[in-house]
Formats: structure tokens, sequence, C-alpha cells
């Protein structure tokens, strides 16, 4: 028997897209059920949550930064005070120049008054102040950190429960129903569905035609070597080539490798040996840390690296929110604010992210 009640919105997907997304609608009064397999192939729960509004070797950054760090401040803030922990810790983070031209990037990004706030002094050769190879110098960014995913998921998922509102489920998109009204999965009935299911939407029969470019990635799990001197370990994010990110618990990451022609989450050799070599060339005291752990997961990533929201063309209740690429931590906030004004107020989404740019 299908269920009577009619949801305002199914989600598919129970990453952070879906997590965000399905609090924002609900704090709003919408009724939501969030579908997910078990997050099987959920790139959320192995990122690293690193919140970096500089990522790239140019230094560029989006032109909505400041927002982006506004609305996950008022985001994970609000979580943080239901949850009663925090999800979200600032750490500044050292910056390595990886090259005596990556200088000249830095110098145009300092001249820019509006991006004071996220640079701090500069240093340099070998003057970074942790255990780290910095041979061309580099800045101490600020208005970094990291968002701790498992825990943040594993609260919504405890939120979403308590309002009946998570399933699990291992949605086939050949068994989603479209009516006039309604969209139906097995017994289910919702007005809407929001596809929030990372890069498998890949494969979506009504998604799939958006050019996604799933990044497979690589990281390890380190602890300090029983001997290891705590001079020699860094207590910073440093950031080079690869980045390393000193947790609460002990734990350390580093990370990562970057792969577009593997959809899967196996660790493999080749990573491990490419994330040793790394480590090596970041550390002074590579042998301070030892390996606990090696895993992999898959970036739903973009060509145009930008995200994909909006609803399809012709199916006016299906949409889409993802491609969030390798900055979800420090942007779903945005952008599920973005979404919920779409998708109840018909406000009209930012032009980067709307997939109408595909028409
Ligand atoms: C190695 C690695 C390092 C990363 N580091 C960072 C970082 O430092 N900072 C950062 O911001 N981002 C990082 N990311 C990227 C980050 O993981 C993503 O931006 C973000 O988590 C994407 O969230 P999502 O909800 O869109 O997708 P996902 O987290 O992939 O969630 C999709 C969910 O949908 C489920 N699902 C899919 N299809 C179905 C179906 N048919 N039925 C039911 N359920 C389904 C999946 O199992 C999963 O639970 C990293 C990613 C990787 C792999």
């Amino acid at each position: 028997m299908p269920e009577k009640r009619v949801y305002d919105f199914l989600i598919v997907g129970q990453g952070l897209a879906g997590s965000l997304l399905a609090w924002q609608l609900m704090r709003r009064g919408q009724r939501g059920r969030v579908l997910d397999d078990g997050h099987k192939t959920a790139s959320s729960k192995v990122a690293a949550g690193l919140i970096n509004p500089l990522a790239g070797m140019r230094f560029n950054h989006s032109p909505f930064v400041h927002q982006w760090l506004e609305a996950l401040e008022r985001c994970y803030g609000k979580l943080e005070e239901a949850a009663g922990r925090r999800f979200l810790h600032w750490q500044a983070m050292v910056r390595l120049f990886r090259s005596p031209e990556q200088v000249r990037f830095f110098e145009r990004r300092a001249a820019d008054p509006h991006d004071r706030d996220l640079l701090g002094r500069r240093f340099g050769p070998d003057q970074s102040g942790e255990p780290v190879h910095a041979p061309h110098g580099g800045f101490i960014q600020r208005r970094t950190g990291h968002l701790d995913l498992p825990a943040l998921l594993a609260f919504m998922a405890t939120w979403l429960n308590e309002r009946e509102a998570l399933q699990h489920a291992d949605v086939d998109f050949d068994g989603i129903q479209l009516h006039d009204e309604t969209v139906r999965i097995g017994k289910l009935a919702g007005r809407h569905l929001v596809f929030c299911d990372g890069y498998r939407s890949m494969h979506n029969p009504w998604f799939g035609y958006l050019p996604f470019a799933p990044d497979k990635g690589e990281f390890l799990v380190l602890e300090a070597a029983a001997d290891a001197l705590s001079s020699r370990l860094p207590r910073r994010i440093v950031n080079g080539a690869h980045w390393l990110l000193p947790h609460a618990d002990g734990y350390y990451r580093l990370g990562s490798t970057h792969d577009h022609r593997h959809q899967d989450q196996q660790p493999t050799e080749a990573g491990r040996r490419r994330l040793t070599e790394g480590m090596k060339e970041l550390l002074l005291h590579p042998d301070a840390l030892q390996l606990r752990d090696h895993q992999a997961g898959v970036r739903p990533a973009t060509s145009d690296r930008q995200p994909f929201l909006g609803t399809h063309l012709q199916e006016r209740r299906l949409h889409i929110f993802n491609g969030f690429g390798a900055h979800g931590s420090i942007s779903i906030p945005w952008y599920s604010e973005r979404m919920v004004q779409w998708l109840l107020h018909g406000e009209p989404l930012p032009e980067n992210a709307d997939i109408r740019r595909f028409a």
C-alpha cells in the first residue's frame, strides 16, 4: 500500500548536500524525507573537511567567498547549538609557496583590500615555524580550518531520524515514477524530488547530461610514532603540494590525490606511494608519523568547477543540488540557502551554479 502522506520534498542522498538542504527546508516548515543507501559512496564520509577560501595554486577564490564564510558560520553555528558540540574548528593554515612564481600570485591577492582578512603574515624560506620544508617561504592563511564531517553527518542522521525523515534505501533510477502532481519512489510520494547523490548523478537519466568530472581522491591517516618528540610534529594545518591536517584526537590526515579515470572507493598502492613521497617532501621528520589507515572516495566534481543547482527543464518536479567538488564544506551552506530560495520562492539561482548554463 502506498503511504497516504505526500512529502513536500524527497531527497536522494544524505551526504553534506542532502543533509543541509533537508535541514534548511524542514526548518522552514517543509515536510521532507531523505533516502540514503547507508553512505555507500559518500565523499562526505571520507573528506578531510578543510575550509580553505584560497584553495588553488593561484590563490584565486570564488566571488562569493565572503558570503560562503558568513553562511557557514550561520549554518554550522546553528547546528552546533542544536547538537551541543562543535563541528567547525577554525585553525590557521601555514601555506607554503611551491615555486618563486607563486609569490606573484600571493602579492596580487595581498594587494586586494577585500581579501586582507584572508591573509596573515608572510614568512621567508624555512621560517614557517613548523617542522616542514619551506624552500620558497609562504604565508599564514586566515579564516581556515576544518569541518568534522563524520560527526556532522551522524548528528544530521539522528536529527532526521527523530523526525522520521530518513530512510535507508538504494534508489533505483528506473523505479522513480513521475505523475502530474507527485513523484513516487516505491511507497513514497513527494511533490518534488531533489538529487543530492554525489558523483553517481552522472548516471542519472534526467541530469546525466551535465558535465560531471568525478575526481577520486586518496589520503592517509597518521599518528605520532611512540618516540616522536612533539617539536617534530606540525601543530597547524600545513599546505604545500600536499596538506597535513592535525586533529585534536592526535590523528593526522595527509592528502590528497586526484584521479579522473576511476570511480571507486578502493585505496591503491600507487596512491599510497604518491602520498608517502608527498609526506617526505613536506615534513622535515616524516618518521615522526606512522601510518594508521589509507582511504579513498570520489569527489562530485564538474568540468567547469561550478556546482549544479536547479530544476529539470521539462520535469518541473525534479531538481539537482550537487557538483560541489572539493569545496563542499565551505560552499554548501550558502548554496543550500540559495537553493531553498529557488525552490520555495522562485528566486533566481546564482548564474555560475544554475544548470540552465547548459541548456
Ligand atoms: C579524498 C577526499 C578529500 C576531500 N577533502 C575535502 C576537503 O578537505 N574539504 C571539502 O570541502 N571537501 C572535500 N572533499 C569533497 C567533499 O567530500 C564534497 O564536496 C562533499 O562532501 C559532497 O557532498 P555531497 O552530499 O554532494 O555528496 P556525497 O557526500 O557523495 O553524498 C551523496 C550520498 O548519496 C548516497 N547515494 C548516492 N546514490 C544513491 C542512490 N541511488 N540511492 C541512495 N543513496 C544514494 C551516497 O551513498 C551518499 O551517502 C573531499 C572528497 C574526497 C573524496
